[in-house]
């Protein structure tokens, strides 16, 4: 039997990680922080009284702490700043997620991650939440920022387009909420934003999304803000929220149903 077919509405779905895949209440974000000031005050001997709200300014102004203290031309090891901050981390308190596990699986689209966390924190928040098999890939910091031009490492199977790269001073950290790293990402895997549904608990990584020309879905909170297309309180609550999601899929379904009734007639 011919079928039409129709082009898929949306053909990926792109998420943020923390507190999109799992809610702010688990702690590691204010656990996150805690060990980001105590590295500042620690390693970089930045004094005790200022380290909070300058921790938080350059979360604001740069994306993460991280990209601002290297705009502020503080030197240290990526790696071993992100062994600090994520190392001690209460990842006990993230547990498996099956109902998000089936609501991703059962999405018709290709799914990537894209987080600024490093690739080590990232596999150990989707191994802890029983995800780590559910996106094709996952576009971190590693990816983002690799050691020099020549050598982009990646993740999972995304291949790198080396044409891709622009030229950054030595010390900038390319990260979410900035377009350049938006449109990088869209560039690495090759995604069409037009039909990409991206999906973060930042106001600010949602506006900068949007103006990538994605769909854009807030999570965290029902409140919608600038730039965000949808927003939902829960992760969980996609299939209520974005039917459309599966929708292809459906349409897929009803061809199939509608041929084996036929079939069952014919018999
Ligand atoms: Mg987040």
């Amino acid at each position: 039997m011919e079928t039409a077919v129709k082009e898929a509405k949306y053909e990926c779905l792109l998420f943020d990680m923390d507190d999109t895949l799992y809610p702010l209440s688990s702690g590691v974000n204010l656990a996150c922080r805690k060990n980001i000031e105590d590295y500042m005050l620690r390693h970089l001997q930045i004094e005790e009284s200022q380290v909070p709200k300058m921790c938080l300014d350059l979360y604001k102004e740069y994306g993460t702490t991280m990209a601002g203290l290297k705009e502020l031309g503080f030197e240290f090891d990526n790696d071993e700043f992100h062994a600090y901050v994520h190392g001690r981390l209460p990842y006990e308190t993230l547990k498996p997620d099956p109902l998000l596990r089936n609501i991703l699986l059962s999405m018709p689209q290709r799914k990537l991650i894209l987080t600024n966390a490093d690739q080590a924190h990232a596999a150990k928040v989707l191994s802890r939440l029983g995800l780590e098999d559910c996106c094709e890939g996952v576009i971190c910091f590693e990816t983002l920022n690799p050691p020099t031009s020549d050598d982009r490492r990646s993740f999972a199977e995304i291949d790198i387009d080396s044409s891709s790269d622009t030229p950054r001073g030595r010390n900038r950290i390319l990260c979410k909420p900035s377009l350049e790293a938006i449109e990088t990402a869209i560039k690495i895997a090759g995604i069409d934003p037009k039909r990409t549904i991206f999906f973060d608990d930042s106001a600010r990584n949602i506006a900068a999304g949007k103006a990538a020309g994605l769909h854009t879905v807030l999570v965290g909170s029902s409140v919608l803000v600038a730039g965000a297309d949808v927003a939902l309180e829960s992760i969980h609550n996609i299939r209520e929220a974005l039917p459309e999601i599966w929708q292809d899929g459906d349409q897929l379904e009803q061809v199939l149903a509608a041929t084996s009734a036929e079939a069952v007639v014919l018999a």
